[in-house]
This record gives C-alpha cells, sequence and structure tokens, in this order.
C-alpha cells in the first residue's frame, strides 16, 4: 500500500527537522511510494561525477536529495505559515486539502493557477429536483375556467 503524504509537487514547503531546518523550498518530486519528497534548495547533495573523456571534465554536482516527507511541512499558499493539512469531503465527495490554520483550500487555490485554461466542467452535476417554482402554472389542468387573455395580462403586471 502506498504512503499518503501530505505534499505534492509545486507545494511550498518548510523544512522542520535536520540540517535545513528552516529552509522553504518547492516541492520538484513528490514520491508517496517511499514517503519522500524533494525540495527545491534543500538538502544538497554534492555528486563527484568523473570525467568521461575530453568533453566531460569531472565536476562536483550539487543536486537535492530526496528527504522524509515528515520532514517537511506544508506552507499554506493563502496565510504563509507553517500549517498541517487536514482533509475536507465536499458534496460531490471530491477532497481537497485545507490549512488547519486559516482553513483556506490548499488544492482549489493551486488548481485556480494551474488550470486557467480549462473552461468547461464536464462535471455532473447534482440531479435536479423538481423545482417548487411554480413558474408555469400554464401546464396544469386548468381547474378555474378563466379567460386565457386575463391570465396572461395578470402576470404580466405582477413582476
Ligand atoms: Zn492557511
Amino acid at each position: 500500500m502506498a504512503n499518503k503524504i501530505h505534499v505534492k509537487t509545486d507545494d511550498n514547503v518548510i523544512v522542520i527537522t535536520g540540517k535545513d531546518s528552516g529552509k522553504t523550498g518547492k516541492v520538484i518530486k513528490a514520491v508517496p511510494s517511499t514517503g519522500r519528497v524533494v525540495v527545491s534548495g534543500v538538502n544538497i547533495v554534492k555528486k563527484h561525477q568523473k570525467g568521461q573523456g575530453q568533453n566531460k571534465p569531472a565536476a562536483i554536482i550539487e543536486r537535492e536529495a530526496a528527504l522524509d516527507a515528515s520532514n517537511v511541512m506544508l506552507v499554506c499558499p493563502k496565510c504563509a505559515k507553517p500549517t498541517r493539512v487536514g482533509t475536507e469531503i465536499a458534496a460531490d465527495k471530491t477532497k481537497s486539502r485545507v490549512c488547519k490554520k486559516c482553513g483556506a483550500k490548499i488544492d482549489k487555490l493551486e488548481k485556480a493557477k494551474a488550470e486557467k485554461t480549462k473552461v468547461e466542467k464536464p462535471k455532473a452535476e447534482k440531479p435536479k429536483a423538481e423545482k417548487p417554482k411554480a413558474e408555469k402554472p400554464k401546464a396544469e389542468k386548468p381547474k378555474v375556467a378563466k379567460p386565457k387573455a386575463e391570465k396572461a395580462d395578470k402576470e404580466g403586471k405582477g413582476e
């Protein structure tokens, strides 16, 4: 079973333990299967790369190493504070992560930014229940025998 981790790619996080404690960065990669994340600018390791012929001299490459997801806290995009993440289940059963501090829906905020171009929603809406609105009394059986013309006139004035 995959571990569920509380951060996703592109989340802003703050490191809460270890040598990079206090650093913030963006999640470059989240690996739920190992429970680890790679955060930009955090947990930098130096990699010694061997030279390969004349075109590729030996070099020391600095790059981010993965760290345990439990070492980071999500930084809320709205209140900008490190926060715990709650889960809110909407009426349509979609889950969204929420900031425990300010209650902002984190995923919604992200989506708004990321999916600007997406316009149409083919999402099935709630099945429409009968409208209690009595918009068209016309369809009903005319119990009261009123002249049509008068009725139309009345409706027009009533608005
Ligand atoms: Zn917040």
